[in-house]
């Protein structure tokens, strides 16, 4: 507050004062870039530039009100943990996209108090949204439940040891989730499966092995700079599916 008592003249004090203490946590420099695909956001709703923003959910909580540089924008979207980006803005065309290049810039964020308190808003105001997402969810779940119990009956993904509990989340090969890996092969040279393709940290789990998430048997065939540890993200090929996906905690098995 007192440091900004100098600038009143130029804004609206009020305003100033509000936006000054609101992102008082310093996130650190990071990896900026932009994108231009006007795929609906986790709210199902149009990309708006100048507002959204896909962010890794390691770092980021999903809705979440940042700021980039000297903007506020708002995280509507998920970014693969293994981009090298740490977030992407959303342009509403190409060309803005190109010119905005891949920049460093200073992020930060609202401090842990005010986020709390920011999370509970958005949750009772967003009832609507989140149910659709929770449908989302239970559609897809019903899904991967055939899939195992159909699996069952010629009895493969039989797990074996446990290798603890992972930080899951997903992604597909679009420019959001993998940013300048759009559409590439993975990091083992294969293309990437849903269904088959998980991203993993290869000195938690060897490129080429197995595991079982889920009942559905994987092969860590993807590395990125954001997986590291216990964390894993699940290859989808539609978008929305991974944007569904979330953050969730997992016991992952080796595959017997
Ligand atoms: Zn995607």
């Amino acid at each position: 507050m007192y440091i900004l008592t100098f600038s009143f003249a130029a804004v609206s004090p009020g305003m100033y004062e509000v936006y000054a203490d609101e992102y008082s946590s310093y996130v650190g420099k990071l990896n900026v870039s932009a994108y231009s695909d006007n795929l609906k956001t986790f709210y199902g709703e149009k990309p708006v530039a100048g507002r959204t923003v896909s962010a890794k959910l390691s770092m980021f909580d999903m809705g979440e009100n940042i700021k980039i540089g000297d903007k506020v924008y708002r995280v509507e979207s998920t970014l693969a943990e293994n981009a090298s980006e740490n977030i992407m803005v959303y342009c509403d065309s190409k060309d803005a996209a190109i010119k905005y290049g891949l920049k460093t810039e200073k992020v930060y964020r609202k401090s842990p108090s005010e986020r709390t308190a920011a999370k509970k808003d958005s949750t009772s105001n967003s009832k609507k949204s989140s149910q659709e997402t929770k449908k989302t969810a239970q559609k897809s779940k019903s899904g991967s439940e055939k899939e195992t119990s159909g699996s069952k009956s010629v009895s493969t993904h039989i797990s074996g040891k446990s290798l603890g509990k992972f930080q899951i989340t997903a992604y597909c090969n679009c420019p959001i989730c993998s940013g300048q890996f759009a559409g590439k092969a993975t990091s083992s040279g294969v293309m990437p499966k849903e269904g088959r393709t998980i991203a993993v940290d290869p000195s938690v789990i060897s490129i080429g092995s197995k595991v079982v998430i889920d009942g559905v048997t994987y092969t860590a065939e993807d590395t990125g700079s954001g997986i590291y540890g216990n964390r894993i993200d699940i290859y989808f090929t539609d978008h929305a599916q991974a944007q569904s996906y979330g953050l969730k905690t997992k016991e992952v098995f080796a595959a017997q």
